[in-house]
């Protein structure tokens, strides 16, 4: 059973004083299980004090977002360059960048590039709309969005990506897929992936679920079968609850041995 991996998007929630005692908080309570990874992803302007305040044995930091190019005049942005030493993971192509910000693919694979260039690990984000599920192409959706984020990708670089199965109709919502169909995505994704990269690759590949999770869900999407932990939202805004999730996958790792 491998290590469960836990992520917290904090989107653009709490201030750096919130976001300081959060982490303070995490830290006296978190209990260190060798098989729980435990991330948090701030807004950006806390990055820089959060990664000299956290221990880094007990929780890793994540990106939200970055910019592909290494420098120059793109005003307002942050490139993966910068982010280097201070994260660990960056979050690339979330629904909310895609379709709030209209990312296309092409921002997406160059933003995946990037990271792997800075020595980043890339959380790339991929799922379905409402209408791409209505209309039974959900598998379509998950194929072109991976074959056009990893394109350029090297089999050694792969190593460093986790996928994250995040059905965009889900996502702060309060609706999550139901688990039977997060298991069949999460097949597909391995399908994908063993055919660009091999077999070893696609049983190595970590794959988490994201979708208005709660304490009370957590353990039914931690059991299914192939998932390599989960991605949350709203539930991680609140340090006890992002705690009791986290046990939880230490207790599904404990179940399932
Ligand atoms: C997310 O932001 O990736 C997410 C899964 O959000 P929520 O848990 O709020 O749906």
């Amino acid at each position: 059973m491998g290590k469960k991996l836990i992520v917290g998007n904090w989107k653009m929630h709490l201030t750096m004083q919130e976001a300081s005692l959060y982490l303070h908080k995490l830290m006296k309570m978190i209990s260190s299980h060798r098989d729980v990874e435990t991330v948090v992803a701030p807004t950006i302007l806390t990055l820089q004090s959060l990664s000299l305040q956290v221990n880094r044995r007990l929780i890793k930091l994540a990106a939200q977002n970055c910019y592909w190019r290494d420098y120059g005049n793109y005003t307002g942005e942050v490139p993966a360059a910068h982010l280097r030493g201070l994260v660990d993971y960056v979050i690339v192509g979330h629904s909310e960048r895609r379709y709030v910000f209209q990312e296309r693919d092409r921002d997406i694979r160059l933003k995946v590039q990037a990271a792997l260039r800075n020595h980043l690990q890339p959380i790339l984000c991929i799922g379905e709309t409402l209408q791409e599920k209505t209309l039974g192409e959900t598998a379509d959706a998950l194929h072109d969005q991976l074959l056009s984020g990893l394109a350029n990708v090297t089999a050694d670089e792969f190593d460093r990506i986790v996928i994250a199965y995040e059905p965009v109709w889900a996502i702060g919502t309060g609706e999550s897929a139901n688990p039977a169909d997060v298991r069949r995505a999460i097949k597909t994704i391995r399908r994908q992936i063993q055919q660009l990269f091999g077999k070893k690759a696609s049983t190595e590949v970590r794959i988490l679920y994201g979708g208005s999770i709660t304490v009370e869900k957590a353990s039914d999407y931690l059991r299914i079968d192939g998932i390599d932990g989960l991605l949350i939202g709203g539930a991680s805004l609140d340090a006890y609850q992002f705690i009791d999730i986290i046990e939880k996958a230490h207790n599904s790792n404990r179940e399932g041995k």
